[in-house]
């Protein structure tokens, strides 16, 4: 094994496109300064703020709470139990026991609660149940989100997750989403600013720091989780990967850099619908009633 290139002493983990051995200590370190340049680099927020981290359980969500708050950021936490029994059960349970230990708040909504469904009951009337959760669970950490006056609200999206669903949205031209696909996205309309500060890290290196810093996480997926495209894209970006190490933040970070600035111009003639606000929650929405409320009124008759 290589010399750290900090301290000269061993070292325990190679990350292969930064060509960077470094020891266990160093390696933390080194984390925790990658990720507070990107937070500036892209200016997602400042200590001040106040800042709502989604969890999921995962390894990413609580990777990326545990380190902001050792850099001093002004951090809450909140999950949505989406009601898929033993998967949600310890998913809130690991969250719960973080945010304990590192003695920071953990806001809970439940989807039964709050619109009388849960994702299994979706799952038995409609196929696109996966693509509903996301929707359903983006509403409501954005409403709460703003009602509670957070001014940013991040989630855990990695380099792997970013560099696989840009490939998939490049090969089918979604112009819409690729005018949006952006590290921090500003409030405006009822949306409150949402920032992704793992863009730039991998799944390896997200694993690494959690084993470091001993965080305890769910690692089974979601058993509803269907054998997605998306997961097509991630095999072909990791086989990329591995035969030419970088290519995953190459592809990111220039997409970033040369062609986002292109596309977002053009924002407004990509979307489909203009928004406007739900005549019955007030929420932003591209349709009244939002498919949120539609979906209440569903469920009710059941
Ligand atoms: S994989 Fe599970 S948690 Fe994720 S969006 Fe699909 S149903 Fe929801
Ligand atoms: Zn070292
Ligand atoms: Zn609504």
């Amino acid at each position: 094994m290589a010399k750290c290139r900090k301290c000269r002493k061993r070292a325990d983990i190679f990350i292969p496109h930064h060509k960077l051995p470094l020891c266990k200590e160093d390696f933390s370190s080194w984390f925790e300064n990658y990720l507070e340049r990107t937070i500036k680099k892209y200016k997602m927020f400042s200590k001040k703020e106040k800042i709502l981290i989604a969890i999921s359980g995962g390894k990413d969500s609580l990777v990326l709470w545990k380190a902001l708050n050792n850099l001093g950021y002004n951090t809450e936490g909140i999950i949505i139990d989406l009601g898929i029994e033993d998967f949600s059960i310890l998913s809130l349970r690991i969250a719960e026991n973080f945010a304990e230990e590192a003695n920071k708040p953990l806001h809970i909504l439940s989807l039964e609660k709050e619109i009388g469904l849960t994702i299994p009951r979706l799952k038995n009337r409609t196929k696109k149940y996966c693509s509903l959760c996301g929707s359903i669970k983006r509403y409501f950490l954005n409403k709460f989100a703003r009602k509670n006056n957070y001014d940013v609200l991040v989630t855990g999206h990695n380099l792997d997750d970013e560099a696989s669903s840009l490939l998939g949205n490049t090969i089918n031209w979604h112009l819409k989403y690729l005018a949006r696909k952006f590290p921090v996205l500003p409030s405006s309309n009822g949306f409150v600013r949402k920032a992704k500060p793992l863009c730039r890290f991998t799944a390896f290196e997200i694993k690494e720091y959690a084993k470091i810093m001993k965080i305890k996480y769910l690692e089974e997926r979601c058993p509803l989780s269907p054998q997605a495209t998306r997961l097509v894209y991630a095999d072909l970006m990791d086989e990329l990967e591995q035969k030419m190490p970088g290519t995953k933040l190459r592809f990111y970070s220039d997409y970033l850099k040369k062609v986002y600035p292109i596309f977002h111009e053009k924002m407004e003639e990509f979307m489909e619908k203009p928004l406007t606000n739900c005549e019955e929650c007030g929420e932003p929405s591209v349709s009244s009633p939002c498919f949120i409320c539609k979906l209440k009124k569903e469920y009710k008759s059941d």
